[in-house]
């Protein structure tokens, strides 16, 4: 059974209880899915008591954005909680996260969230980072679990648990999928049959962008990118970016860089805005004509 709870004075007592325990949390905006059954999971396993946050963040919604429209489905979420065994979900209203209307005081994330999600979508990290503070500071966990589907919002949180000295730890969960590849998002309900289809093209982009990594940087954005360039001709597709950067600074990966990256890409399908990423390695090695 999973407790639901919304305001701090109900959520206090479960925190109290786990005082000596290994406390986690799994932040959502709610239409959860497999992929933050994933993350529910994963906190399950490592810690003693799972809190579940489900709250959509006005902050972090630009003018023109899905706020309104955004799926709420608090009943199904709460089966897939209690399936998971998380303990408490915390469901707070808009004012109990913002006692003071719109902060005046907030987190910028500085030049990572400026560029990719950041340049297309400005203010977001900012409001991210923002109500991400606030819910730690809500459920005061030891650990915090983040797919690695938002890449971009992993790196920037733990860059901020760093810069801010925030005493918990978090832990980055893969990307779970659909069998052809179809990244999990809440999002994706939006999409009718034949742009699901469309939408695949993002996830086709990325393992062909991985899959020419032995060939060095350069080849893989081309790679990615004729796939891209073939489903924007023939399906309407609109590419907002694909880009290889540096995983630990979101920083655009040189012709000649080797190691370790992260491919992403961002798309319209119809009136639906869709991320995808996938981490992979481009090796210094003779077929790579990037390594000198
Ligand atoms: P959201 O409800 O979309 O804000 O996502 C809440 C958390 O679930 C974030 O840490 C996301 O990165 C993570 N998440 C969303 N989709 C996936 C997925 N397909 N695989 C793994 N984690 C995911």
């Amino acid at each position: 059974m999973t407790a639901l709870v919304s305001t701090r004075a109900e959520l206090q007592p479960f925190l109290d209880g786990f005082a000596n325990g290994r406390r986690g949390v799994v932040m959502t905006m709610g239409a959860l899915h497999e992929g933050h059954l994933e993350l529910l999971k994963q906190a399950r396993h490592d810690c003693d008591l799972v809190v579940a946050t489900i709250f959509v963040n006005p902050l972090q919604f630009g003018p023109n954005e899905d706020f309104d429209r955004y799926p709420r489905t608090l009943d199904d979420d709460l089966k897939l909680c209690a399936e998971a065994g998380v303990d408490v979900a915390f469901a707070p209203s808009v004012d109990e996260v913002y006692p003071g209307g719109r902060p005046i005081v907030q987190v910028t994330p500085g030049p990572m969230g400026e560029v990719l999600e950041g340049a297309f979508r400005p203010g977001f990290f900012t409001g991210v980072l923002t109500v991400v503070a606030k819910l730690l500071n809500l459920t005061r966990p030891d650990a915090a679990f983040f797919g690695q589907k938002d890449a971009q919002q992993l790196a920037l949180v733990r860059r901020m648990a760093l810069d801010l000295n925030l005493p918990v730890e978090i832990v980055g969960v893969p990307t779970v999928r659909d069998a052809d590849g179809l990244a999990k998002s809440s999002r994706n309900r939006y999409l009718g049959p034949e742009e699901r289809t469309v939408a695949l093209s993002l996830s086709r982009a990325l393992f062909a962008g991985r899959d020419a990594a032995g060939q060095g940087a350069e080849a893989v954005r081309t790679a990615a990118g004729a796939v891209l360039d073939a489903a924007a001709a023939a399906d309407g597709l609109t590419v907002d970016y694909l880009a290889l950067v540096d995983p630990e600074d979101f920083s655009e990966a040189a012709p000649a860089f080797t190691g370790d990256a992260v491919l992403a890409v961002a798309a319209r399908v119809g009136g639906t805005r869709l991320i995808d990423n996938l981490p992979l390695t481009v090796p210094a090695a003779p077929h790579n004509p990037g390594v000198r």
